[in-house]
């Protein structure tokens, strides 16, 4: 049998720049950033210039030992589908830690090419590296190389072809004897339960993690206790051996390999850590680089507000309307057509097209901070915070990709490993808000708050506490009680982000917003437009003169009352709030839409002055509450639904998020209005209960079954 293509595995630790050399390799445009976990998806792409070669791009990961689920999806993909090459790329300026992977893949018998990336940084900071004495010593071809600026690629492509079509295997470095001795009992216990295939790697996994395979309970008993009788010996547990062994095989490697200069003890990264994430000085910086990240975009002096206003009132409103309306007058267009493209397609689509500029600002400084590697601090700094809470950092990372859009973060809680945190985790991601809720926030802030800097910074804090609330909540029910998952991450160095990743980064998720605004708002619109202006007048049914008699009015009417405690009980905020389940950016296309067909006299005004008609500053609150709080899009619920693979649990999400946002929107709205007018009605009481029952969930008495599982957490 011939093959037909090539397959080479590109395997590393997060953080080594495999998505960056995948890029470079594929000419595809992946999503790039300075913190690990950024890719969870295995993704294939062609090799340039050698279209019969398929280049897959693992997760990132530290090991290959199983303990995660993405170290199981690379796992799988290296042993089922064994590739002809494997692609290991190792940080070069963190060899002895990159190198722990490395081997594991040794063990697993497919031929290999090392990858040492960073050679630009490395030159930079004047160290040297022998990779002759590299290559000989891990018995497989070595190659420096920069991703970053595509050095030495092409030599790499051929070093890994020539691997792939030879298949000429390395062979695993041999430890020390009484572990290989270890080994070599545990190959006889096991027999035929191990797969004679990469039989190495499965007898290390075997003793690291035998929950991860399929023994049988005899074999499991007889490893059990050799494992004992060696762990007794050596006085410490199996875990801390290995990887005691491992790390002793590595500095046999990189003994001597080091010339040049040698870094600086203390590097700048660590000068800037040491602020950065201190005891005390790490929250208030996070908070104050939030503030300035969201308060920039959507602040009404900044740079993305000035271009927003220019675009809502003079290119939708001064300009493309009239010029448009002039146009479709001349052709002779009939009326209904005309406020169809009017009021419907241009009011709807232009109105969400106009935060734009503002979102490219929160895009360009988000991808800005990623890329330097702050970020990952971030993840760090809550990891301390949350842990109070019963949380792990590891759930911090999905929400740092949900900045951009929910359902890639939502898919980043593949990184965590307890199934419980997991699900909490796809749960309360889309609490914080991503890209599509900017616009929401960014009117509600320009229509009612005359563009205060601190609405935007508000509702992302906003979204953390509801996060961390939730965890408080969560961890106190019976699924979800136990102690937070051991976080631990490297910190990468600091590093001025490449300008071609951030623009790149920028361009897409702007894109891809244009994209949406151009078929889903504009389907969206069109029917918000067709119900609105179909309904009954003087008797008969037809095109209607006043949009509150449009079936529109009457729907949105009809289920209003569900938010008349909130504050926002009418028609107009009642649809938006529902289109703005099929994506968010409908809240704002649908208001453009209902006051475009109620003020086609007056364009060119702002239609956003009519907001504040429906809304005050306290309701108008409420709703951004409910907004951002309950059910993502459709998109991000069917990523929760893939994430949690089960109908029970997706509903779930669904209730909590639903249930949570109503009673905080309810508990705003009702105690603000009541601090406000002064007025005591049946609603304060209302929001008052609402108010004790959330505090009872949060502050009641844990249960005892969290000790019970104190036991159950995995060995780190
Ligand atoms: P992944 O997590 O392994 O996919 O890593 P990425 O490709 O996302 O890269 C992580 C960070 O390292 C990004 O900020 C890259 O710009 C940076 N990076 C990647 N390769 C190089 C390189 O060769 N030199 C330098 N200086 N930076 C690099
Ligand atoms: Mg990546």
């Amino acid at each position: 049998m011939t093959k037909q293509a090539l397959t080479i595995a590109l395997a590393g630790n997060p953080n080594s720049g495999k998505t960056t050399l995948f890029n470079q390799l594929t000419g595809a445009n992946q999503y790039i950033g300075n913190w690990p976990g950024v890719t969870v998806e295995k993704k294939e792409g062609k090799l340039k210039g050698h279209p019969q070669v398929i280049i897959q791009d693992l997760p990132g990961i530290y090991s290959l030992s199983a303990n995660s689920l993405e170290e199981r999806i690379a796992s799988e993909q290296l042993t089922q589908h064994s590739p002809d090459a494997i692609i290991n790329i190792v940080d070069g300026t963190n060899l002895e830690r990159n190198l722990y992977l490395t081997m594991q893949i040794l063990e697993m018998g497919i031929p290999t090419v090392v990858a040492i990336n960073m050679a630009d940084m490395l030159s930079r900071q004047g160290a040297k590296l022998d990779l002759d004495k590299l290559s000989k010593r891990l018995g497989c071809p070595v190659v420096g190389i920069s991703a970053l600026k595509g050095t030495h690629i092409n030599e790499l492509i051929a070093e890994a072809l020539k691997v792939a079509k030879s298949g000429q295997a390395p062979k695993a470095l041999a430890y020390e004897k009484d572990f290989e001795k270890l080994l070599s009992d545990a190959d006889a216990v096991l027999g035929s339960d191990l797969q004679e295939n990469q039989r190495r790697y499965w007898l290390t996994r075997a003793l690291e993690n035998p929950e991860s395979l399929n023994l049988k309970p005899a074999s499991l008993d007889e490893l059990s206790a050799l494992v004992k009788s060696y762990e007794e010996k050596e006085d410490d547990d199996i875990q801390s051996l290995i990887t005691f062994e491992r790390y002793a095989l590595i500095d046999q490697v990189v003994e001597g390999v080091r010339g040049g200069k040698v870094p600086d003890a203390v590097s700048t990264s660590d000068k800037i850590d040491r602020i950065v994430t201190n005891r005390w000085l790490a929250l208030p910086i996070f908070v104050v680089v939030m503030t300035l990240v969201f308060g920039l975009s959507v602040w009404s002096a900044g740079p993305g507000t000035f271009l927003t206003d220019w675009v809502n009132e003079s290119l939708f409103g001064d300009i493309i309307p009239p010029a448009v309306e002039s146009l479709l007058v001349n052709w002779g267009v009939a009326d209904w057509l005309q406020s169809l493209i009017l009021d419907g397609i241009i009011a709807g689509v232009g109105a969400v097209l106009g935060f734009l500029p503002q979102m490219v600002v929160l895009f360009l400084v988000l991808a800005f901070l990623e890329g330097t590697g702050y970020m990952a601090r971030v993840a760090f700094i809550m990891d301390r915070l949350f842990r109070r809470f019963g949380l792990s950092g590891k759930s911090f990372i999905p929400m740092l990709v949900g900045v951009g859009c929910s359902v890639p973060g939502i898919m980043a809680s593949r990184t965590i490993e307890e199934e419980r945190d997991r699900r909490m985790t796809v749960t309360v991601t889309s609490f914080i808000p991503c890209g599509a809720k900017l616009p929401i926030i960014a009117l509600i802030a320009g229509a009612l708050f005359g563009g205060a800097w601190w609405v935007a910074p508000s509702a992302y804090f906003l979204g953390i506490a509801a996060v961390i609330i939730s965890g408080i909540i969560l961890k106190k029910t019976k699924p979800f009680a136990g102690p937070p998952a051991p976080f631990v991450m490297e910190l990468p160095p600091y590093r001025w982000p490449a300008v071609g990743t951030v623009l790149r980064s920028v361009w897409e998720r702007a894109w891809s917003f244009v994209r949406k605004a151009g078929t889903v708002i504009l389907l969206s619109s069109i029917v918000i437009w067709v119900l609105s202006s179909l309904g009954w007048e003087n008797g008969s049914f037809g095109l209607v003169e006043d949009v509150e008699n449009g079936l529109m009015a009457k729907l949105g009417g009809a289920i209003a009352w569900i938010f008349k405690p909130l504050g926002f009980g009418n028609w107009r905020a009642a649809v938006a709030t529902i289109t703005g389940l099929v994506a968010k950016e409908n809240v704002v296309s649908t208001y453009g839409v209902l006051y475009g067909i109620g003020e086609v006299s007056e364009a060119g005004e702002e239609i956003w002055h009519l907001l504040a008609r429906d809304f005050t500053t306290v309701s108008a609150y409420a709703f951004l509450i409910f907004n951002l709080i309950c059910v993502p899009c459709f998109a991000a619920i069917g990523a929760i639904k893939r994430e949690m693979n089960s109908a029970r649990w997706t509903w779930f999400a669904i209730g909590y998020q639903t249930i949570f946002a109503y009673v905080l929107a309810l508990v705003y709205y009702q105690l603000g209005t009541w601090f406000t007018t002064g007025a005591f009605t049946v609603g304060t009481v209302f929001g008052i209960i609402a108010l004790v029952g959330l505090l009872y969930m949060i502050f009641r008495r844990q249960k005892d079954y969290q000790k019970s599982m104190v036991s159950a957490a995995p060995a780190k």
